[in-house]
């Protein structure tokens, strides 16, 4: 049995001087409840927590673990820059050796700027595609998530729809107007919208696989709908590949899905776990950001030094690698098959969605392609699984509303190991 005993009173302190113990919500546990795991420190696969308790790890920090954790090139990157400051507020050629990094490896992207965060590349393309095209509104898809700028907290997806949290109060209704929503997979509506709002309509943001309800696949058609809808109404297509980008391939969604957009942002991946973001796109459209245009952007620590030689080192790492991709890809079917037995076996209800190294398990008897079809599932049972797993040593995300992810540290045995856990998972839940 694993004790929380460390984590227990390390929650009970966090929460004298942080809102309810974490900096980011669903870190909190608040949805499958308990205490949240306080964590020491990681290697490759695996999390340690402060009671010296061992974890296989399926979180990823959420993304950028891709080659597992404290990945020695990455490390000794950032150890050899830190000794020549961690920050200068001026150019740098780490920044260049980045962007043409990117170039290299992301399609549709001639220009990009780094940024801190998800949110913040995110809410830069959304300000520069409305700078861009001079209209206003934009659509975003119930149960995706863009990070936490007052315009996306509409339908977001993620933690809001881990706390039922419906409308946010401190987004103005006058900030929300412009925010239109349309059901994942559902092209019919997005032309809909679009139709009611001739020439209104900036911009169309998606997750082109979503990760923010748990995984969910775009169906047959659906994205290249959107792409021929954008072009014939002027409208720029945002792809949010924060969880995707140099997850998917080396080239992203847009890569794998055969699509392109017009602005892509970037996340997680790109900074090894370093706070980072970007967003980038064609010429024509990036120039009318500052100082080329006046679409004003900037950001005192953007492109940091330690971020940028942490980003470039596991990116590097990723396109002298190719293979890795294969080799993600087979350990989660490896590990979806395994669960299907498991799963199957029990009698239960379910779906595993699954996209290269991205899955998620939904307790539900329909097919999971949408944010309401996500909700319908039995969040219930997924949170009585989600600590089983968690005394097994399993650590997944602590909601049925996030993707797992899948590192490369993984081992065959971590795997099997992984399954074994679900099935006396599931046994001790049904009392078999
Ligand atoms: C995580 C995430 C964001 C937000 O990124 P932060 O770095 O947390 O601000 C935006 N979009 C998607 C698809 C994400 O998964």
């Amino acid at each position: 049995m694993y004790a929380y005993t460390s984590s227990k009173s390390l929650f009970e302190r966090a929460q004298q001087s942080i809102p309810g113990g974490v900096n980011s919500p669903v870190r909190a546990f608040k949805s499958v409840g308990g205490t949240p795991v306080f964590v020491a420190k990681a290697k490759g696969a695996y999390l340690y927590d402060e009671d010296g308790q061992k974890y296989i790890d399926y979180i990823a920090s959420w993304g950028p673990m891709i080659l597992g954790h404290a990945y020695q090139p990455v490390i000794s990157a950032i150890q050899k820059k830190a000794e020549d400051s961690t920050s200068f507020g001026a150019p740098t050629l780490l920044e260049i050796e980045m962007a043409e990094l990117i170039k290299s490896m992301a399609p549709n992207v001639d220009l990009i700027r780094m940024v801190n965060s998800g949110t913040e590349a995110c809410m830069s393309a959304i300000r520069l595609a409305r700078g861009y095209t001079g209209r206003n509104k934009f659509i975003k898809f119930e149960g995706c998530y863009h990070g936490h700028a007052d315009m996306f907290l509409v339908k977001a997806g993620s933690g809001l729809a881990t706390f039922n949290i419906q409308t946010v109060p401190g987004v103005t209704a006058g900030n929300a107007q412009d925010t239109l929503t349309a059901p994942y997979n559902d092209l019919a509506a997005v032309a809909q919208l679009v139709a009611e709002h001739k020439d209104e309509v900036a911009a169309i943001i998606i997750e082109p696989v979503a990760g923010n309800m748990g995984c969910i696949l775009p169906q047959e058609g659906f994205i290249e709908g959107l792409r021929a809808l954008c072009t014939r109404e002027g409208i720029l297509l945002i792809f949010d590949e924060v969880m995707t980008g140099f997850r998917m391939a080396p080239g992203g969604a847009q890569e794998v899905l055969g699509v392109d957009a017009d602005l892509v942002c970037y996340g997680k991946v790109i900074g090894a776990g370093m706070p980072v973001g970007a967003f980038g796109g064609k010429k024509a459209i990036m120039e009318h950001i500052a100082p080329l245009g006046n679409v004003y952007q900037a950001g005192t620590l953007s492109g940091n030094p330690l971020a940028m030689a942490a980003g470039i080192a596991l990116l590097k790492e990723l396109q002298a690698r190719p293979e890795t991709y294969k080799e993600l890809e087979e350990k989660t079917l490896y590990l979806r098959d395994g669960l299907n037995k498991v799963l199957s076996a029990s009698g239960l209800d379910y779906v595993i969605n699954q996209k290269g190294s991205m899955i998620s398990v939904h307790f539900s008897a329909h097919p999971v392609t949408d944010f309401a079809t996500a909700a319908a599932a039995d969040t219930a049972f997924f949170n009585r699984f989600f600590h089983e797993m968690l005394q097994r040593g399993i650590y997944l995300p602590p909601s049925a509303f996030e993707s797992w992810f899948l590192n490369n540290a993984l081992s065959y045995a971590d795997l099997d190991e992984t399954i074994a856990a679900a099935q006396s998972s599931l046994a001790a839940i049904l009392g078999k």
